[in-house]
């Protein structure tokens, strides 16, 4: 079969034989080895990385702000966004801003030993949301507030 490949010294198209272990350039007479065209050939292969997974929040360009309040200070709240990433603990009056890749995500909110789930939906290039969560009276509540300004869980 050949390769096409290009020459690392002169830039000139080869088509490589790969039944030999080497050939030279037809250009500039540079060696050129079968072990490194099928190097570069598995590397131009490299599927660039796809995940359906929900992806990890990152502090950059931040589309989501979460704050956090309790009444009782040994009641925290740890976030949950999936994905394979960490937890992130909010003690009271804890507020941090993420940023959510577009998409549908599932957080799950646990408050004391309670879990809430909630879904968002990151509209590319949308308004950030912003989620108030907190503790009071033994009650736990989570309101989020859509870039558009209107209550959509409580
Ligand atoms: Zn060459």
């Amino acid at each position: 079969m050949d390769i096409s490949v290009i020459c690392n010294n002169c830039g000139a198209p080869i088509q490589f034989d790969d039944t030999k272990e080497y050939m030279f350039c037809w250009s500039c007479g540079q060696k050129i080895l079968r072990l490194s065209v099928l190097t570069a050939v598995m590397q131009q292969q490299k599927p660039a990385a796809i995940s359906n997974k929900p992806q990890a929040p990152r502090a950059a360009g931040s589309n989501l702000a979460i704050t956090y309040d309790s009444s009782m200070s040994n009641v925290n709240m740890t976030v949950f966004f999936g994905g394979g990433s960490q937890p992130v603990l909010f003690t009271s009056g804890k507020s941090k801003k993420f940023h959510l890749e577009p998409g549908h995500h599932d957080i799950v909110f646990q408050i004391g030993n309670r879990s809430y789930r909630r879904s968002i939906d990151i509209i590319p290039g949308g308004a950030a949301y912003k989620v108030e969560c907190g503790w009071c009276d033994g009650r736990a509540y989570i309101s989020i507030l859509q870039p558009s300004g209107g209550i959509i869980g409580s």
